[in-house]
Formats: C-alpha cells, sequence, structure tokens
C-alpha cells in the first residue's frame, strides 16, 4: 500500500504510523511484520557471529512502490509497501477443504499466516547469510549465477518458514504432513502474486523456482537433526511429495476457474512435462553450492 509518494523512501517507524491512519488492522499487521524483519536480522548476526563472520547493519526503509519487490545488501535493506499489503491480503480460507485436521481448518480461516511475509524476508537474509554478493571466481556466467544464487536462497528460506511453523504450531497437534503443506501453500502464494507482478525478463519462472521449493520441503526430515535425503529416494520423500501434489490436483479439481487453480494447473503442467534429469538450476546449483558452502562459512 503507497502512504507516500510514489517511489519515495519511509522509515519504519513513519510507514508504521501512516498505516495505522488508513487502517488499524493493516497498520497492526505491519508493524508486527517488521517487528519480524528486526528479529530476524538480529538472529543472522548472532549467527554470523559464531562463524566468525562480520556483522550486517542494513538500514531498512520501506520504498512507495506497486512492485513486488524487496532488495537487501549490506547496507540497506528495502522491502516495496506491495510487499507489505500483497502479504496482508493473502487469505488461506480457500485451502480448508483439502484437509481433514479440525485445527488446520480452524488456523486457515482465523489467521493471517506469517509465512508468505517471511518467506519474502528470509530470501533476503539468505542472501547476505550466504555471501552472494562476495562471491567472485565462479565458473558459471552471471545469469547462471544469478540464477542458482536465487535458487540457493529460495531454498533455505523454505525450509526456515517450515522449521518456524513446526514451532509455532506445536500445541495444535498437526501432523507433519500438514505442517509442510502449509510451509508449501505459502510459497505457492508468494509465487502466485510474484507471477502477476512478473514482467516477463526475470531470470526463471515462477513454475520452476516452486519445482525447486518442492523438492526442498519434501525431502526435509522432521526432525532438523536428521540430514535431508538428497537423492529422492526414501520412503518418507515420496510420501511427502505424494501428499502435497495431491492436494493440489484436489484443489485443482475442487475450483477449476479460480485463479489461482489455474496457476497450479499451469504448474502441475510444468511438473509433468519436465525433464527432470536436465533440470538445469539444480545443475549449476551443484556447481556453486560447494563454493558458496566455503566462501561463506555456512552449510545448509
Ligand atoms: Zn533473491
Amino acid at each position: 500500500m503507497v502512504l507516500g509518494d510514489l517511489d519515495t523512501f519511509m522509515s519504519i517507524d513513519d510507514y508504521i504510523n501512516a498505516a495505522k491512519v488508513h487502517d488499524i488492522k493493516y497498520g497492526e499487521y505491519v508493524e508486527n511484520s517488521l517487528c519480524f524483519v528486526q528479529k530476524a536480522l538480529d538472529n543472522l548476526n548472532t549467527e554470523l557471529l559464531k562463524i566468525n563472520r562480520v556483522e550486517y547493519k542494513p538500514e531498512i526503509r520501506i520504498k512507495n512502490s506497486n512492485v513486488l519487490n524487496s532488495e537487501v545488501s549490506s547496507y540497506a535493506f528495502y522491502i516495496n509497501s506491495e510487499v507489505l499489503s500483497t502479504c496482508y491480503k493473502i487469505c488461506f480460507s480457500k485451502y480448508v477443504n483439502l484437509f481433514i485436521n479440525k485445527n488446520m481448518k480452524n488456523l486457515l480461516i482465523q489467521k493471517t499466516l506469517a509465512t508468505t511475509f517471511q518467506f519474502i524476508i528470509y530470501h533476503e537474509l539468505s542472501h547476505l547469510f550466504r555471501a552472494h554478493h562476495d562471491i567472485k571466481n565462479i565458473s558459471v556466467n552471471q545469469i547462471e549465477f544469478i540464477q542458482s544464487t536465487e535458487m540457493d536462497a529460495d531454498l533455505i528460506a523454505a525450509a526456515k518458514i517450515y522449521r518456524i511453523l513446526q514451532v509455532d504450531l506445536k500445541n495444535l497437534g498437526l501432523n507433519d504432513l500438514d505442517i509442510k503443506a502449509i510451509a508449501f501453500l505459502s510459497v505457492v502464494e508468494v509465487l502466485y502474486a510474484m507471477h502477476l507482478h512478473t514482467t516477463g525478463n526475470e531470470y526463471q519462472s515462477e513454475y520452476q523456482r516452486l519445482w525447486d521449493i518442492f523438492g526442498k520441503i519434501i525431502i526435509l526430515n522432521e526432525s532438523p537433526d536428521i540430514i535431508p535425503d538428497q537423492n529422492f529416494t526414501s520412503d518418507i520423500s515420496k510420501r511427502n511429495g505424494h501428499y502435497i501434489l495431491g492436494l493440489l490436483f484436489k484443489y485443482r479439481e475442487k475450483f477449476p476457474t479460480d485463479d489461482i487453480a489455474i496457476f497450479i494447473n499451469d504448474f502441475l503442467l510444468y511438473v509433468i512435462n519436465m525433464d527432470i534429469k536436465n533440470n538445469t538450476t539444480n545443475r549449476i546449483w551443484d556447481t556453486i553450492k560447494n563454493t558458496v558452502a566455503c566462501e561463506s562459512n555456512t552449510n545448509v
């Protein structure tokens, strides 16, 4: 929501105050969301200190813009106002009938889930965590480097929101499949919103991004201490994959003309028609991931 002249920047406090004047509920959402950004940044710095890396202290600013985008560097973190208003409007109640668990249904009906905004923020912070801006001397071209570092950030962000949900929803007695499903649907919602905003010169399609993230979420174990099944061969990975794809097929059948069902349908067609063995982003990511891990002193 643009609350000043277009393309001007506002401090966090000024934007929160203006948002509260405009709509108190939106203002509170903005305040909570920006408080989360500060905490996530503090947590990132705690992690960096543990591995002998320099802290990042970027100034967080809100840009009045209708473009769904945010940008981070070591000195500035720009969040476009459109990111806040888009995530605020995303509603999960349309997914209620896909689930059996009562607590899951209530959760989807009642709450504006924080996970969509969190995914976008963790994506940006993952660029810092993995020191993408500082990496040089890599044997891939610049476009491939951007594609693979975008994927790197996506995968870390998706894993992060799944782990947050596990903690936040602990008391609801949900099973792990449903928690993974909310994490994935949160990403579906974000990428759908990006798909609507896309200008056509992106480095990779939202379907490609979604497919890579799907691959990441299904191989994560319920326990964070167990190493993910990178080869996609375990029964648990297969079960997770079937469950999430099953939900997407079910949604498409129930609401065939709904906008997001069309997006889901196009994603499913992309998956059915893709040549999994020649997944280019995965191949390039394999080339860079060890260098990134080494340069940033992180392991994911
Ligand atoms: Zn990025």
